[in-house]
């Protein structure tokens, strides 16, 4: 997690072949600050995967892209409303998915569902690596029924721990409009809702959860942390891995799991083009069928 708060959220995974920016909502000098920490320049990334257009995911996207000309994935909703909204509209480079649709950059395959959010069309991520997973949902006002079945096979959970409920509730800055929109089912996950969809996981594979979005004023990492531990140990799970991400430094490496060292894997490109027969004009109404077309299994793709 290069960064995860309410004021701007970024993340890197990556593998031995790959780098993905999720979100890029620091400042693009705190991207690239905070990617060098991680040994990694901008150059050396795949592209980034948006969740929503809100500012505290996108805001650094425009100077960075302008400099390192990443290939931006997200949704044509997305795309069009940061556009709308007068950001990046000299980018080029934007590989629009279908919500929903499962695709694969270079060795990661990125599975991707609605959220419940007040944003144009936002999504939750599942990647998946070699034999193991990662789940990665920030903003969001519940957890529908298949967004929690997605999640039941990954290892590693990213979940919004927002705010604390009483902390909200007596907050005197923000108008009653603002904290009906956060605790609405399109707005955000408080600490209480966020341990009840880890609950709901943990009869699956997870091992291991990250908090973050959390909210300035109305959250602690104690609060968020102590809410999600106080679950685990009714649950009799205790000695679960639990990581609060922070605003202001770059959290810890998390290794997720191994993947085969071997030859590079092709790139979404190099599947997604391999398609001749479709007309340019049916691009559009294609992409869905192409996309799903851009997905092989796991050990077919290492082979090419
Ligand atoms: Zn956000
Ligand atoms: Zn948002």
């Amino acid at each position: 997690m290069l960064g995860s708060g309410s004021a701007g959220n970024s993340a890197l995974i990556a593998t031995d072949h790959c780098k993905i920016l999720i979100d890029g909502g620091l400042s693009a000098r705190q991207l690239m600050l905070r990617l060098e920490q991680c040994g990694v320049t901008p150059h050396q990334l795949d592209g980034v995967l948006l969740t929503h257009e809100h500012g505290d995911h996108i805001c650094g996207l425009e100077v960075l892209c302008r400099k390192f000309a990443l290939p931006i994935y997200c949704n044509a909703l997305t795309a069009e409303a940061i556009r709308g909204g007068g950001s990046l509209n000299g980018h080029r480079n934007w590989r629009i998915f279908h919500t929903g649709a499962e695709f694969a950059i270079c060795d990661i395959v990125v599975q991707t569902f609605p959220v419940p959010h007040d944003a144009v069309d936002p999504v939750g991520f599942a990647f998946h690596a070699g034999t193991r997973a990662l789940g990665f949902i920030t903003d969001l006002g519940y957890a529908t029924k298949m967004l929690t079945q997605r999640l039941r096979e990954v290892h590693t959970l990213v979940i919004e721990t927002n705010h604390d409920e009483k902390l909200l509730q007596n907050d005197p800055h923000r108008p009653w409009p603002v904290k009906q929109r956060i605790q609405s089912r399109h707005g955000h996950l408080s600490n209480a809702a966020a341990a009840m969809v880890i609950g709901e996981l943990l009869a699956g594979k997870i091992e291991r959860v990250v908090l973050g979005h959390l909210s300035r004023d109305c959250n602690t990492p104690e609060l968020a942390l102590g809410t999600v531990r106080l679950l685990l140990e009714k649950c009799d799970k205790a000695d679960m891995e639990v990581h609060c991400a922070t605003q202001f430094e770059v959290s810890p490496r998390f290794c997720i799991g191994e993947t085969r060292p071997g030859p590079f894997q092709p790139t979404f490109d190099s599947i997604f083009f391999k398609v001749p027969t479709v007309a340019s004009d049916k691009l559009g109404s294609d992409f869905s069928n192409r996309f799903r077309s851009a997905t092989l299994p796991r050990d077919q793709s290492r082979d090419e």
